[in-house]
Parts: C-alpha cells; structure tokens; sequence
C-alpha cells in the first residue's frame, strides 16, 4: 500500500465512521472481506488454527484475531484503540421549544473542546432502538447524512468580550437549531421523527415504535488532506480512528505465522470504566477463552506485548511553551513513544525499546512525548488494559494539533509511518 492510498482508506474509514457503533460496522466489513469469522460471545466457540475471526460487544467495540500455532508458547501480538470520540450526545427527552425554534437537548461526551461546535452543519447518527411490527425488538444503526442542524454563535456585537473570555455554558449555549417551527402550537416528538427515517432506511424491519436510541451530532464536511504540499488530514474523530483504521488494515496483512489481536474499545474518552470499555474485561474474556487454563493464559501473557495506539500532542508553534522543548514531537516526523513515569502511560523502557527497534526495522523516524513537569499528564486505554491483563504494553500514537476539536489535524506521513511498524510488528 502506498502512502497516497493509505490516506485515501483513512478519509473514507472517518468519513463512513461518524460514531463508534459505526466504526465498528466499518471494521466488520473489512475484515468478512478478508476471511475472518464473525464469533458471537453467546456462542460455544469452536476455533481452527490457522484461523481467523472476531467478536464485538455493545456494536462499539471490536476484538479481531488471527491464530496461528504456539499461543501459549508464543502469546499475541496485541494492538489496541479506542472508537469513540468526544462529542454531543442527544438527551432522552430532547425536545426543546424556544422563541419559535425547535432545538434538541444534548449531554457532552468526554471532553469536547466546544467552542469548535459552533456554526457546523451538523448531522446526526447513533443506534435505534426499536420494536417491529411482530411485537420484537431490535435495532439499526441510522445516520441523517445530511446537515440537519447547527449551534450558531452569539453575534460579537451581543458579546464584545468573545475574544478575551468565551464562557460557554453547556446546559445553556449548546443545544443545536434544528427547525424554525411552523406555527405557535406545534410539537414535533423527536421519537417520531427518527421512527421516519429507521423506515426510510431499513423498510425491510418494519419498525413501529422508536423505544430508545443513542445518536451523536457529528460534523458533515469531509475529511480532507490540508496544507500548501498537502502535509496534513484535517477531520473530525482523528482521536481515535485514525489508530483503529491503522491497526485494522495492519492486521489484514498479519497472515496467520503469529498470533496477532487488535482490540478497539468505546468509552475510552470517558474513563473506559463500561462493559465495552477497556475497563471492562472483553479483552480477557476472549483471552481466557483461547486459553482455558490459568496456567496457560498466564503464560501466553507473558508472551504477549500490546502496543496501544492514541493520538499524542504535537508541539503547537503558537503554544510552543506548552510543550517540554526536548519533548515536543513534529507533525510527519513519525509516530510518538508516550512516556509518563507515574504511569498515565504504560511504556517502560523494554516496551519502548522494542518499539524503537521496530521503526528501525521498518524504516520509519520515530518520536517521545513526556507531558511538561508542571503540567498534568493524559491517559489512554494502555494503562488500564496493562493493569487489568498484566501485559506488557507500550502507548504510541500520531502527532496531532487540535485534539478533541470538532476537526482536529494530524499529518499525512505519520499515520502511514505507524501502519509500517504494525505492519512489521504483526509480521
Ligand atoms: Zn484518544
């Protein structure tokens, strides 16, 4: 694959991914397409080595596994990411009626840089929850794909302080416009009006009744390759399925001489502590099923690595001083080795030092991040996964300005480089 192809695949994988439920749907059409089996975890699982397969929880996260021979002997080479990003999430009662608009009441997910959020044509996509027509209940992932909403801004003139000091209230300032109503009485019910487009877009399950959803506004302008010469992808969701799109295509050329995994966790930006967290033991559970003794399980971890791949911060030239001078990675200067002594990261010096060799071996430059001394530290799935599995892990990821902004930036180089090294790794 080259470098112009690689993030050709990575716009359309962000683009086709406006929330978890969707990357997910995204990976498990790629990996079909190569051969790997679908495994339920309400199955009895009967596993061929050489084999390859994969099993999803909540539809928001993904375990995807090649088996070759030796897992005890040799373990698996782990990769892992996080689907979700941080984002407005539409209320159970969202219906909003003011001054003659009809807005939708949103909770914030994670930590959303806001001020980003205004005057964005804004869509909608998530989950449905409903019943059909024969009295049973299922669901359907749905996206409005078109812009049917925005948060417009305070004119400058209502707020001349903008500039200095832009307080946004997030119970106040940010429910999204969706419609100027058409006269005084109306009261549109948001249930309904998802229920048209569930039968819109799924005729064939005949739904009745909306029960409960779980939808996100998400940007509509398309990721795009930004930059004089082209250096840079502006998008949205960058952090972090730009990790999960590398991980993924990686993973399709492991063929099966090693055990290679990649594990994409939702609820990553807000704590991993769910059952499809990072928290909430998928991971083991699948790992203790492909080894049912204790000895053996405990064995093949201690084979195993896990590089957890999640964007890092690259120096800001307008914010340089909020970087430490000798650890302010480059954007298109490869991947970053996250280092955090009070374990915000979980590298140490075997992981890293594994990791560097590596980038050597696939001929990619390679970069450290430490976090200033006087400022405090982020965390990433690394941590919980090597605490909660006893793995020794590694925390990389892509330089980028801009994270949790509705359309953060990264560079076009380093996202290729760090597939060459999962590439080498999964090899
Ligand atoms: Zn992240």
């Amino acid at each position: 694959m080259q470098d112009s192809e690689f993030v050709d695949g990575v716009l359309s994988f962000i683009k086709s991914s406006p929330t978890p439920f969707h990357a997910v749907e995204q990976m498990k059409g790629q990996l079909q397409k190569n051969g790997f089996e679908q495994l339920k975890e309400s199955d009895a699982w009967q596993l061929k080595t050489p084999g390859k397969y994969y099993v999803t929880r909540n539809d928001s996260s993904i375990i995807a596994f090649t088996l070759g021979s030796g897992l005890v002997e040799h373990g698996f080479r782990m990769v892992g990411a996080h689907t979700d990003s941080p984002c407005l999430k539409v209320k159970p009662n969202p219906e909003i009626i003011k001054n003659s608009y009809l807005q939708l009441g949103v909770e914030v997910y994670g930590g959303v840089l806001l001020s980003t959020w205004f005057d964005r044509d804004l869509s909608l996509a998530g989950r449905v929850n409903f019943v059909n027509d024969k009295g049973e209940v299922g669901n359907a992932l749905v996206d409005f794909k078109k812009p049917i909403a925005v948060i417009p801004s305070l004119a400058i003139h209502l707020n001349p302080e903008v500039n200095e000091n832009n307080n946004i209230n997030k119970q106040q300032h940010i429910p999204p416009v969706l419609m100027k109503l058409p006269d005084e009485g109306a009261s549109p019910d948001f249930r309904e009006m998802l229920l048209l487009v569930v039968q819109k877009q799924y005729p064939d399950l005949a739904a009745e009744k909306v029960l409960d959803y779980e939808l996100a506004f998400y940007d509509t302008q398309a990721p795009s390759v930004v930059g004089l010469h082209k250096d840079f992808i502006a998008s949205a969701r960058l952090d972090n399925l730009l990790s999960c799109y590398i991980g993924l295509i990686s993973l399709l050329q492991a063929g099966t001489d090693q055990n290679c995994l990649l594990v994409c966790n939702d609820h990553e930006e807000v704590g991993s502590s769910s059952a499809a967290g990072a928290q909430g033991q998928f991971l083991r559970s699948v790992l203790e099923r492909l080894c049912p003794s204790p000895e053996d399980l405990a064995r093949a971890i201690d084979q195993s690595m896990m590089i957890s791949a999640d964007n890092a911060h690259g120096v800001h030239p307008n914010y340089a001083d909020k970087s430490d001078s000798n650890h302010g990675p480059v954007l298109n200067q490869g991947p970053v080795i996250k280092v955090n002594c009070n374990q915000r990261y979980a590298t140490n010096s075997e992981t890293s030092a594994a990791f560097r060799y590596l980038c050597e071996e696939a001929d990619v430059p390679v970069q450290s991040f430490v976090v200033r001394t006087d400022m405090s530290c982020g965390s990433t799935i690394g941590p919980i996964t090597a605490s909660g599995i006893g793995v020794r892990t590694i925390d990389v990821g892509v330089p980028t300005f801009a994270m949790h902004s509705i359309r953060e930036l990264a560079g076009c180089w380093d996202g290729y480089y760090l597939y060459r090294v999962l590439r080498e790794y999964y090899r």
